[in-house]
């Protein structure tokens, strides 16, 4: 059966976030960046509370802070003193302008606002007014701004270009120390391994050290090609990248499990014309031989998944793999696409899915119950497991209930290895418990 979006008129505990809280994930993944909001107290402060649980960092994001006189004559007076006070006690190389519903609805015209500065600071507008879409959509606008304001053609490399979604730290180094091992050099969009996971030295940088840089950013236009990880949050700047520059893009899916492992590094090998090297098929077999380990511990359980569209997609594949039920894949975020992508595993694998797209958790809840699953995955706010006394595994974002999410990985064949062993132990201990 499939479900579209609810046809409530009230949403009961969101299943999303809203888009700035995207777009400043993004900008936190670029080299001595910062996110400037341009919208009122609650839309810096929610989001800051929120990475410090996940990312256990602190994070640094500036605000214009926009009162009552800006919400009637506009807040372009406090947005042009917010950059130049940033400019000058930071010095960042990046400030990207996260426009919010305030600033949006006023009508500030943020791009013309910003063009007539002059200072020795790249200012990237990014429009992500949260009535439309979630903090998926954010991170999508992002990552397409700082491309179609910052890309620039100056003549071929031999470098890709890879757009990760809303991953972890994790998972980026898993997925750069893939790329090392195939010997492919990328300019990753964004790469927060570093910036959200900093390691603690002193004399403390100004700006951690790592995140994607500037020049990284203008030489997406010089590419072998493109790939989204998560088309819902990255396919948009690889879109842009080959509609205007003419680099070859591959839109998802995310490298979760086996066979989107696999595609993943087939697409790298045809994109760099090598082959996937013997390292990475021994890690794949030892993938395989975690998911024999446990088949009679998993198999035939059913689960639901509630995590952004690509992870929630990727995961019901895996489950699959897994020899376990996919019986709900779920979406805070409204996508189509979404649904199009779970329609074709439920038709390649025979299971019978519901799906759920731009689902509040009471939606979640209420399936759960009509469904009798045996697993829940999902984020910190998936709590309702105990309700129902079942297993619950904890992916994606935010996971604050629980340390050290942050630090692994899902993707690949190492992700893969990690995830066997939370979907096994979560059942286990559910088991014991019970
Ligand atoms: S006002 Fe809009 S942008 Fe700000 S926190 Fe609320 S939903 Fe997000």
């Amino acid at each position: 059966m499939t479900q579209t979006k609810t046809e409530r008129s009230v949403t009961i505990n969101p299943g999303m976030l809203c888009q700035p809280i995207g777009a400043m994930q993004a900008v936190l993944g670029v080299h001595a960046a910062i996110p400037l909001v341009h919208g009122s107290q609650g839309c810096a402060a929610y989001p800051m509370r929120m990475f410090n649980r996940h990312f256990a960092e602190p994070v640094e994001i500036a605000l214009s802070s926009l009162g009552e006189d800006a919400a009637v004559f506009g807040g372009a007076d406090n947005l042009v003193k917010g950059v130049h006070a940033l400019t000058s006690r930071r010095h960042p190389e990046l400030i990207a302008v996260i426009t919010t519903c305030l600033s949006e609805t006023i009508g500030d015209d943020i791009d013309g606002i910003l063009r007539k500065i002059d200072l020795p600071v790249a200012l990237v507008p990014m429009h992500t007014p949260s009535y439309v879409g979630s903090h998926v959509t954010g991170y999508d606008n992002a990552v397409k701004a700082l491309v179609s304001q910052l890309a620039e053609q100056t003549g071929p490399t031999d470098k890709i270009n890879i757009t990760v979604g809303l991953l972890n730290p994790g998972d980026i180094r898993e997925l750069k120390s893939m790329l090392e091992v195939m010997r492919v050099k990328a300019n990753i969009l964004t790469d927060i391994s570093e910036t959200l996971d900093a390691p603690l030295r002193l004399p403390r940088p100004s700006f951690p050290t790592g995140g994607t840089t500037l020049k990284e950013i203008a030489d997406t236009a010089n590419s072998l090609g493109s790939i989204a990880l998560c088309k819902h949050a990255g396919g948009g700047a690889v879109t842009y990248l080959a509609n205007k520059h003419k680099v070859p893009m591959i839109l998802g899916a995310t490298p979760i499990g086996v066979a989107n492992t696999d595609a993943l590094l087939e697409n790298v090998s045809q994109l760099v014309g090598r082959p996937v090297p013997e390292q990475l098929r021994r890690d794949r077999g030892r993938l395989i031989d975690a998911m024999i380990d446990v088949q009679f511990k998993v198999v035939s359980k059913k689960v639901a998944i509630f995590a952004d569209p690509d992870v929630a997609s990727g995961m019901a594949r895996f489950v699959h793999e897994l020899g376990m039920e996919p019986s709900i894949v779920a979406t805070g975020t409204a996508s189509k696409e979404f649904v199009k992508d779970v329609q074709a595993i439920a038709s390649q694998t025979g299971h019978e899915i519901e799906i759920l797209q731009g689902c509040d958790l009471y939606g979640l809840h209420e399936a759960v119950k009509a469904a009798g699953v045996d697993l829940l995955m999902a984020n910190t706010h998936g709590s309702i497991a105990d309700d129902e006394k079942i297993a619950f595994a904890r992916i994606g974002f935010p996971v604050y209930d629980r340390v050290g999410y942050q630090r692994r990985t899902i993707i690949g064949f190492n992700g893969g290895i990690n995830l066997v062993d939370l979907i096994a132990n979560s059942i286990l201990e559910h088991g014991d418990a019970s």
